[in-house]
């Protein structure tokens, strides 16, 4: 039964926006009798104390680990294969690795061989977030009504994989199982891309001469200031998702160049037919974005 999930000891290995989210949660949903948490800095661990979101902090990712009946990786996916390494020699049999990482291949081939054949690996990415960072920027409804989809390799225990669901539908999120190369295919055009997109028109921007750049923040008009928030996202986590996502980022950045060539022609052509059907139809997606409760 999911509403009677519940562990001795939960690690959380970053404790920044996800990180921290976790924390007040799991609290909040008693689901851990002691919760452990690992960061690299002073000051992340200095404000996590301040804001008293776990029982133990550690600057050892197996120290933080010991001992704990689940570990939830959430640092930037970058980093994983060094922490995943320090902490394996300090996992207990049985223990459920987890995650919550943007892009799921990179990471199944980076922590999968690293594990210990006793430790489970059930592979997650929560599809929530801000643009915020830091323990500061946690909050505990981060992923309600939100999905989180599991991608667990084959042969992955099934037992793992429900005490792994259940977790997040207390988080409550609906889950959803998909295989890693589908996932980032996915989220290539649905987060990725948006997300490249928005760092380009912002770094355009950036580049302006100074008056014009002046102007443009001036009057920065509902489209900009939406893209300029999306580009306030953490650089190195988006670093680490653009260089670990990177085949299917490109595969999808290559459909999105042709059909912005084909609205270039609309516009260069006076095709106004052309733009307003295409205009039409993202209208549709819209609405369908806002019915399937996602906006
Ligand atoms: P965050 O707020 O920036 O926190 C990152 C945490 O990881 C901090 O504890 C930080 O420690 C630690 N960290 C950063 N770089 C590290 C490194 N090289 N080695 C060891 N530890 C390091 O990040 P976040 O937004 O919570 O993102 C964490 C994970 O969640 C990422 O894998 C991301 O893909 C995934 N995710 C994010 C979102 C989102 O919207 N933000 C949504 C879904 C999934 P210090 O502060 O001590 O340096």
């Amino acid at each position: 039964m999911s509403s009677d999930i519940h562990f001795r000891r939960i690690a959380l290995i970053g404790i920044g926006l996800i990180g921290s989210s976790l924390a007040r949660l799991i609290r909040r949903e008693r689901l851990a009798d002691t919760v452990t948490a690992y960061s690299r800095s002073a000051a992340t661990r200095q404000r996590a104390k301040e804001l008293d979101l776990v029982d133990h902090l550690d600057d050892d990712p197996g120290a933080a680990a010991a001992g704990a009946d689940l570990v939830v990786l959430c640092t930037p996916v970058g980093s994983y294969s060094t922490i995943v390494e320090a902490m394996a020699p300090r996992l207990d049999a049985g223990a459920i690795v987890t995650d919550v990482g943007s892009v799921k291949r990179a990471v199944i081939d980076a922590v999968a061989p690293r594990l210990p054949e006793n430790v489970h690996f059930v592979p997650a990415h929560p599809i929530s977030g801000t643009e915020y960072s830091g323990p500061e920027a946690g909050f505990d409804t981060l992923f309600e009504g939100r999905w989180c989809v599991l991608t667990p390799p084959a042969g992955t225990d099934p037992d793992a994989v429900e005490k792994v669901a259940a977790f997040w539908r207390r988080a409550g999120s609906q889950v959803d199982l998909m295989s890693p190369d589908h996932h980032d295919m996915v989220l290539a055009i649905t987060s990725h891309i948006p997300h490249l997109l928005a760092y380009n028109i912002v770094g355009t921007v950036a580049d302006l001469e100074a008056q014009t750049q002046r102007e443009a923040i001036k009057y920065a008009a509902g489209g900009f200031r939406d893209f300029t928030r999306i580009a306030a996202s953490d650089p190195v986590m988006w670093r680490d998702v653009f260089l670990n996502n990177k085949e299917a980022v490109l595969e999808m950045l290559g459909r999105f160049t042709e059909d912005l060539a084909s609205l270039q022609r609309a516009i260069r052509w006076g095709d106004g037919d052309a733009l307003e059907a295409k205009f039409v139809r993202t209208r549709a997606i819209r609405r369908d974005v806002i019915e399937a409760d996602q906006a």
